[in-house]
């Protein structure tokens, strides 16, 4: 689940350095917010609308335009999205560079408003809404968050170094020539990063460090052997090896630097403190998730959410009780025999050897599921590789979607599955146990079919680069969590109450991650308060109750995503449910939802209502 998409990732983290009040273009009329469309109104929207081409071709311009200034003031993002034209260039995030950006948001954001919305087809017209968003965002991240002034992990410049060398967009020797010339801004780029860091946080402080100690790594062993086996020439070599002296010797200083203020920070007292507080924390939830709620009213759906599950998986417990433990009496805490079956049942799991086979066989299964039942259209002509993760992009065991980026939209997708080969015999249990023979289903439907995968062949129709640079994490997640109750609920699986009790367990993980995730960083929930809400009320091990501890201590919102994006997908299908009757079809639905790309939810909402 972890890195599906570089760039969603890579959203995440440009979104958390960015914009202002929030004239959310989903404000909405009274009417379209209490869901009420009188007949008249449908009616005139049957008039098929023309649209102006001339307005529409100035947009798609400005939009080009955007995209092409923006990659030349973040030459590395671009390159992690397969945009190379600017690869030599490492942007300095100094004083001018910051205050370069504020003027260059608030220029777009003008040009912005002087397109009239309406004028624009339904594909511009919600590529305008994530344009602004993003210039909204980044301009409240440089005013308002100034992470750039507490997050020193925002600066580390290995990963874009390690895309250049290790990916084949040009030759070999061309490429280092490339990092040759881009090292050259590394000494000005950490200077810039010591003058902006006034008030950092332990956390991330203590990231910072270790994130940086480990781009060293890069430079004294992977680039240094490319470099020494590689034609340069005798001289181009000698000016390489000064050169990675000079970029260690720049990162060696910033870690340094950095370590010193931590042990001034513990000691006096003047660490700022990880959680953003309220204020901001709505704000960031608004720009960056762009949901209909607030974060407030997310929080309390999840909760409400939460004590609904747990009352489903309390009538499963009764269920299955009998069924695995006849001799024994159901403790009277719910939550405690809840666990107890799930522990009991998740023994039930594939052999360690055939874990990456047995993820392969059931795409096909989860395919015909799908076109058997009518629920969405599939696309024969991309299939889906599965294989064994590349040893390079090992790390996390697990599988996740391996996609193309925009700029490269011809290459395969492929879906990434790790074996266990790197896990000891009990770590291998532990792992098999957790992606047991249910999760493991549930895991593919999210990942592949008909879950991220499935969404991404139907987006890439929609040919927008706004929407596949920029597109919303809450509706791309969402999308996956939604397609898991989906296809439970259509009869995947036989309704088999195993089935559904470890469902709600996963469901629980996302549902959780939005508690907590507001709980820590509005209302300062503790580490021990969060472990406890995990382990007792979502079943979670330890080991991952502490990683989420971790994560939701370093990032904020991005958490939420998940939940947001389902729970508003699955609120505008029971919405057109209840709208259109009879004459509802869950495949139009799907297919219908999945052709506006990767937009926010809420515009989705707002151009499937305008088109009935
Ligand atoms: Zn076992
Ligand atoms: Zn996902």
């Amino acid at each position: 689940m972890k890195k599906h998409l570089l760039t969603l990732s890579i959203i995440a983290a440009l979104a958390a350095c960015s914009p202002a009040e929030k004239p959310k273009p989903t404000e909405k009329s009274e009417e379209q917010q209490t869901g009420k469309i009188d007949a008249p109104a449908l009616e005139q929207k049957l008039i098929v609308k023309v649209y102006d081409e001339k307005i529409n071709a100035k947009f798609i311009k400005f939009s080009a335009d955007l995209i092409e200034q923006f990659w030349q003031k973040n030459p590395g993002y671009a390159v992690y999205v397969g945009y190379y034209k600017y690869d030599d260039q490492l942007s300095i995030p100094d004083e001018a560079g910051l205050k370069a950006e504020i003027v260059f948001t608030k220029e777009k954001l003008a040009q912005l408003q002087a397109f009239d919305v309406s004028e624009l087809n339904p594909s511009n017209a919600s590529d305008y809404y994530i344009l602004q968003n993003q210039m909204q965002s980044s301009l409240f991240n440089v005013e308002e968050l100034k992470s750039h002034q507490w997050d020193p992990s925002n600066y580390n410049i290995a990963g874009v170094f390690g895309v250049i060398l290790n990916t084949d967009y040009k030759a070999k020797d061309e490429r280092l020539r490339t990092i040759f010339k881009r090292m050259e801004f590394v000494p000005e780029y950490y200077q810039a990063a010591k003058a902006n860091i006034t008030t950092p946080t332990i956390n991330h402080t203590k990231l910072a460090i270790q994130q940086n100690q480990g781009a060293l790594g890069l430079f004294t062993g992977a680039l240094h052997t490319a470099m020494t086996e590689s034609n340069l020439s005798t001289q181009e070599k000698a000016d390489f090896n000064f050169r990675i002296a000079k970029t260690t010797s720049a990162i060696n200083d910033y870690v340094s630097w950095l370590e010193d203020k931590l042990k001034q920070i513990e000691a006096d007292g003047s660490a700022k403190d990880f959680r953003i507080g309220e204020a901001l924390y709505e704000k960031k939830f608004a720009l960056d998730i762009y949901s209909s709620l607030t974060a407030k009213q997310l929080f309390d759906k999840a909760e409400a959410e939460k004590n609904r599950i747990h009352g489903e998986m309390g009538k499963l417990a009764d269920k299955l009780w009998p069924k695995y433990f006849a001799t024994q009496v159901m403790p009277d805490n719910k939550l405690v025999a809840i666990k107890a079956l799930i522990d009991h049942i998740s023994v039930k799991h594939v052999e360690r050897e055939k874990f990456v086979a047995s993820v392969k066989a059931q795409i096909p299964q989860l395919e015909k599921f799908v076109s058997e039942n009518n629920l969405l259209e599939m696309d024969a002509d991309k299939p889906l590789v599965v294989r064994e993760t590349p040893e390079y992009q090992r790390g996390f065991a697990g599988a996740s979607i391996n996609a193309p980026g925009p700029y490269d939209a011809g290459a395969n997708t492929y879906y990434n599955v790790t074996p266990l080969d790197a896990f000891n015999d009990d770590q291998a249990e532990s792992y098999l146990r957790e992606y047991n023979h249910w999760i493991l289903q549930i895991l593919n439907i999210h990942e592949a079919v008909p879950g991220h995968y499935t969404q991404l062949v139907h987006s890439n129709k929609s040919k927008s680069l706004v929407k596949s640079i920029f597109g919303n994490g809450a509706m791309v997640e969402g999308w996956a969590v939604y397609t898991e109750r989906m296809m439970l609920e259509q009869g995947y699986g036989d309704f088999e109450p195993e089935l559904w009790l470890m469902y709600y367990k996963w469901n629980l993980r996302v549902i959780m991650n939005s508690i907590i995730d507001y709980s820590i960083q509005v209302t300062g929930l503790s580490e021990q308060g969060a472990l406890d809400l995990m382990m007792n009320e979502a079943f979670q091990e330890e080991a991952e109750a502490r990683g989420k501890w971790r994560r939701a201590t370093l990032s904020q919102v991005q958490l939420t995503s998940y939940f947001t994006g389902y729970s508003e997908i699955y609120a505008l299908r029971e919405e057109l449910k209840a709208k259109l009757g009879d004459k509802f079809n869950l495949a139009n639905f799907h297919n219908q939802f999945l052709s506006y790309g990767s937009a926010p939810v809420p515009i989705i909402r707002e151009m499937m209502l305008n088109s009935l």
